[in-house]
């Protein structure tokens, strides 16, 4: 459902020189038309990067503060985003849920307040590995979906990214039918928990260990709507081979 969704998650990685060498990769690099392309690179280097792409790829942030801006130490506000020409942000990561400690409701709130101000988020949910071996997957997703669907004012500008953490960086990549069946899950929670339209509506793409030999055979599940992309965003002709994994 949707147009096919691309991010690169470049996550803390990368320096002035390689970055360079990614955005020229990326520059030149032939894209499906029917694709949204999103790359996220550390903040530092969002303005570079912004000013740097040619292309119709769009930019996002790896995290962004609760509210306005102030007295903030270490924060960067939705409002600085926006200024450098910020269109996305990424929330509630499995790294910022379980390294830094941020909740559903942080999340949640995190969220309503940079749609307010009218970027796009793109919403991570996804079960650790016991809890999957305890049978707790779709709790945990719809547990943190509802504190998404709680708050946020519309979901016109939400892709939501379906990223079990253990395949997150592990290589170990979900089987398309282990996506496809927590896909189908999110799509009917949305249904009978939002409404039909927006369950129809809002993109459900799939992160973790994704590359570019396995993402055909994911594209091509019926709920899977796109990728997060992780270490292989950071090579810029495998993550060119994802956008074009497109169905
Ligand atoms: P990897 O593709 O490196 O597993 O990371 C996925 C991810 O966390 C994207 O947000």
């Amino acid at each position: 459902s949707g147009k096919f969704f691309v991010g690169g998650n470049w996550k803390c990685n990368g320096t002035k020189d390689s970055i360079t060498k990614l955005v020229s990769d990326l520059n030149s690099a032939k894209l499906e038309t029917d694709v949204d392309v999103v790359v996220s690179p550390p903040f530092v280097y969002l303005d570079q990067v912004t000013a740097s792409l040619t292309s119709r790829i769009e930019v996002s942030a790896q995290n962004s503060w609760i509210g306005k801006g102030g007295a903030f130490t270490g924060e960067i506000s939705v409002e600085q985003l926006k200024d450098i020409g910020c269109k996305w942000v990424i929330l509630g990561h499995s790294e910022r849920r379980h390294i830094i400690g941020e909740d559903d409701q942080f999340i949640g709130k995190k969220a309503a307040y940079a749609l307010n101000e009218g970027l796009g988020v793109i919403a991570c949910i996804g079960e650790l590995l016991e809890e999957r071996e305890a049978g707790k997957t779709f709790d945990v997703c719809f547990r943190q979906l509802k504190a998404f669907a709680d708050v946020v004012p519309s979901w016109d500008n939400i892709v939501i990214a379906y990223e079990p953490v253990w395949a997150i960086g592990t290589g170990k990549v979900a089987t398309p039918q282990q996506a496809q069946e927590v896909h189908v899950a999110v799509h009917d929670w949305l249904k009978k928990n939002v409404s039909e339209e927006v369950a129809s509506k809002t993109r459900i793409i799939y992160g973790g260990s994704v590359n570019g030999s396995n993402c055909a055979e994911l594209a091509k599940q019926e709920d899977i709507d796109g990728f997060l992309v992780g270490g292989a965003s950071l090579k810029g002709p495998e993550f060119a081979t994802i956008v074009n994994s497109v169905t």
